[in-house]
């Protein structure tokens, strides 16, 4: 496989040993070892030495959620996720992505999303359309909240409204790439799309993003890309505590006892670890999940969900066994994929909540 030196450095280095093992939601949702990353390593070096074939290890490929624990975990340094979004590219230049793949990526170039969906529900256009005059500040959805949780995305737009911001909301977005990174890395498509987007975000002084999955595309994967936003960009629970710092948005605890999913894009990735907290704090009593902020475990997504969906509800149930295992009974989240993903389990004992949800009531 045609991989860079740096790629085929971390493949090499990487000593597939155990210690990043136990912290890979989906090595352990699976209960598999090819899920874990020093499996998905091992079939990557055997590709790369010519004893099996690209096609053969897709799927594997494809099972890894790029959440970090085992970038964030491995005492030695490398790099899981890198080698992981390497391959995809390699595999998608090479024609040998699986058709499940494929189906993603032609929807993600055709409609903007992953989903292949053309129109928001009524309720959000209704929503949107209260704020289309151009404002100094966006507001961006992004595609999980537009597509596939409208209702999520209108109770984000309530919540600026109830702090009585000025801001301007989009019936039409351009996506901001992150989906097309995450199927098939750095390649040209992924980029010209993060370009398109990043002019649309440069009208704005201000961007205030909701999903944290495009706060980690716009805010880290645009530098990597050389992508360039001059807009102000800020995510959305930053934008809520600096809120409540001004007294716009007023603290009213509900008197509900929570703990926090950390997103890991927020945590690990943009080193946010505090503004969900000050804003879950000003509206509950909050508690602490024994793995938080940087050590968070990801609680699943929209994405994978429509390939794995017994994998991703058993992520998401095993996170929520965190929560009763330390004896909580309601959980806030950050993000909306991880929201639709918790709400997907069949169960009754935790209580799932997104930082809207609290501040409406
Ligand atoms: S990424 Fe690091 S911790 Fe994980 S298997 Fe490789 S060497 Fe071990
Ligand atoms: S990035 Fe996350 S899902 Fe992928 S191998 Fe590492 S821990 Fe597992």
């Amino acid at each position: 496989m045609n991989m860079s030196e740096k790629c085929k450095q971390h493949v090499d280095s990487c000593r597939f040993c155990w210690m990043c093992h136990h912290i890979c939601p989906i090595g352990n949702a699976t209960g598999h070892e090819r899920s874990t990353a020093r499996a998905r390593a091992l079939g990557i070096s055997l590709v790369n030495r010519g004893a099996i074939e690209l096609d053969e290890i897709m799927d594997n490929i494809y099972e890894c959620c790029t959440c970090g624990a085992c970038v964030h975990d491995c005492t030695t340094g490398w790099d899981p996720v890198m080698f992981t979004k390497e391959t995809r590219l390699q595999a998608a230049l090479e024609g040998k992505l699986p058709d499940y793949i494929n189906k993603f990526v032609d929807n993600c170039l055709n409609t903007g999303n992953a989903y292949g969906k053309t129109e928001l529900c009524d309720d959000l256009k209704k929503a949107i359309s209260n704020h289309s005059d151009k404002k100094d500040t966006l507001l961006l959805l992004g595609v999980d909240a537009r597509f596939m949780a409208c209702k999520q995305a209108v109770k984000a737009i309530n919540v600026l409204e109830k702090a009585g911001v000025d801001f301007t909301a989009l019936e039409t977005e351009a996506p901001s790439g992150w989906q097309l990174d995450f199927l098939i890395g750095a390649a040209n498509e992924t980029k010209e799309q993060m370009n398109a987007c990043a002019k649309m975000l440069n009208e704005y002084k201000t961007v205030v993003v909701y999903d944290p999955n495009d706060a980690k595309a716009i805010k880290q994967t645009y530098k990597e890309y050389g992508v360039e936003v001059s807009a102000n960009v800020v995510t959305y629970t930053a934008f809520l505590a600096q809120l409540l710092d001004e007294g716009k948005l007023q603290a009213n605890n509900t008197g509900k006892t929570v703990v926090f999913q950390d997103p890991y894009q927020l945590s690990r990735d943009l080193e946010e670890t505090e503004e969900g907290r000050k804003v879950i704090s000003a509206f509950a009593d909050l508690h602490e999940m024994l793995l938080n902020r940087t050590e968070t475990v990801w609680a699943g997504n929209i994405l994978m969900a429509q390939y794995l969906p017994d994998v991703i509800k058993e992520v998401s149930a095993r996170r929520l066994f965190n929560v009763t295992s330390i004896g909580e009974t309601a959980i806030v989240t950050a993000s909306v994929s991880e929201y639709v993903a918790l709400k997907n389990v069949d169960q009754k004992d935790v209580e799932i909540l997104s930082i809207e949800d609290l501040i409406l009531g």
